[in-house]
């Protein structure tokens, strides 16, 4: 199976002249009006809007017609997300837009200029073309070569205005090929004590989960309790600008360690035979929520989101599939014994089967459950059939067997192995 994996790369403007930077403001206006303007129509019909308007658009509006076309789609597309994301009597008022432009209408080469060997050649008009030297960072940097090199293919250039300067957004895209009938399920499960848990159902053996590995992430922890701190003692201080800067900063270290997990979980998924990883898909849970206020609050301040993002974009770059799990499979994963099915509530970490008397790792019990509704759906043979404690006499509780996974919790990003408890 082949699957397009995206990633932007962004550049800063390096120094731009007053001439270009007042193009490209001027450019700006115009596009933030032509989209105001598709907006009007309130259709969310890109072919409807080309046929009725295009010809209009382009009298209108003095900006590539390329441009128009993209304006046009970025209308569908904030108008579909507004009323996806439709709170009660709100209205949709745009507050600024970003410029894209697709490939007929900019072009970006290496020239052997030492200083800034990077430019990207904008078409602005029928009349305007400008080019920006580009600067990038050290990881960006990498990447842009990539795609220089063919690696990657380019697909639009979003211009991104923030606080004055200007910045270039570069979508690239790769083809790739994903693993085609998996032999190992890695469930991921995600929550505010553990940042992730991961565990493997084998094909061969699935009754019996494999080498359970947590991420703490004590690490972005500390980064936020910092932060906050500092917030705090500027903001007693009246001082709301440097609060600003800051956000941008915690961000930078925050998504650096989510990419030093995700890369964990990948590499830890690559350990087993053909590999898939299965995940709720947080969105749809965000989603879901969107009415409450402050449970949608507490979903977006949890990088959980972006880790399943960083997650599947790195697992698919290495062929792994990412699979969410279906809608219908998706509740009481935390509250069911993944041994026996029994559905209880669960107080601390851990859980505590008042059927079977399986005593684990609350996290890890809704990991597996994660992996079992996604094995049984793949016909990967049933489960061993319920044993009701009372029935069979045999199933003792098993009174330490949350101990071994706990006592390796002080150990930060370093994951623990462990060992099935159901042998
Ligand atoms: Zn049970």
């Amino acid at each position: 199976m082949q699957r397009d994996v995206q990633v932007t790369v962004v550049g800063r403007v390096f120094k731009p002249n007053k001439s270009k930077v007042l193009d490209l403001n001027r450019t700006l206006n115009e596009y933030f009006r032509l989209v105001k303007w598709y907006l009007s129509f309130n259709s969310k019909s890109k072919n409807l809007l080309h046929k009725s308007n295009y010809e209009e658009a382009k009298r209108l509006f003095n900006l590539n017609t390329a441009l128009i076309q993209t304006a046009r789609d970025k209308a569908v597309e904030v108008l579909k997300s507004f009323e996806e994301n439709r709170k009660e009597d709100s209205i949709l008022s745009l507050n600024r837009v970003s410029i894209r432009f697709d490939r007929r209408c900019y072009s970006f080469s290496k020239t052997t200029n030492v200083l800034t060997p990077y430019w990207l050649t904008l078409s602005l008009s029928k009349r305007k073309r400008i080019s920006l030297p580009i600067v990038f960072g050290e990881r960006q940097k990498q990447r842009i070569e990539e795609a220089l090199r063919g690696e990657w293919r380019f697909s639009t250039v979003e211009m991104v205005k923030r606080n004055g300067v200007w910045y270039a957004h570069f979508a690239l895209t790769k083809t790739v090929t994903l693993i085609d009938n998996p032999e190992t399920i890695i469930a991921i499960d995600r929550g505010e004590v553990n940042l992730a848990v991961a565990v493997a159902i084998s094909r061969s053996k699935p009754e019996k989960p494999m080498k359970g590995r947590f991420w703490r992430g004590e690490e972005i922890k500390r980064i936020r309790g910092l932060y906050n701190h500092i917030r705090r003692k500027l903001q007693e201080k009246g001082r709301t600008g440097k609060v600003k800067e800051l956000k941008g900063k915690e961000r930078r270290k925050v998504n650096q360690q989510l990419h030093i997990i995700a890369n964990e979980i990948v590499a830890y998924a690559k350990q087993f035979p053909k590999p898939v990883i299965v995940m709720e898909d947080l969105n749809r849970i965000r989603r879901k929520f969107k009415k409450s206020k402050r449970l949608n609050r507490r979903f977006h301040n949890l990088p959980s989101r972006k880790l399943q993002t960083t997650i599947k974009y790195k697992a698919n770059l290495e062929g792994i599939e990412v699979r969410y799990l279906p809608k219908k499979e998706t509740g009481n994963t935390s509250k069911t014994c993944h041994r026996c099915g029994y559905v209880t509530q669960v107080k601390g970490r851990i859980f505590k089967c008042p059927n079977c008397g399986m005593e684990y790792d609350r996290d890890l019990n809704a990991c597996i459950n994660i992996a079992h509704r996604v094995t049984s759906s793949m016909g990967w043979g049933s489960r061993e059939p319920p044993e009701p404690a009372d029935v069979t006499g045999g199933v003792k509780p098993q009174a330490n067997a949350g101990n071994p996974i706990r006592k390796g919790w002080g150990s930060s990003l370093a994951a623990i192995s462990w060992i099935s408890l159901r042998e």
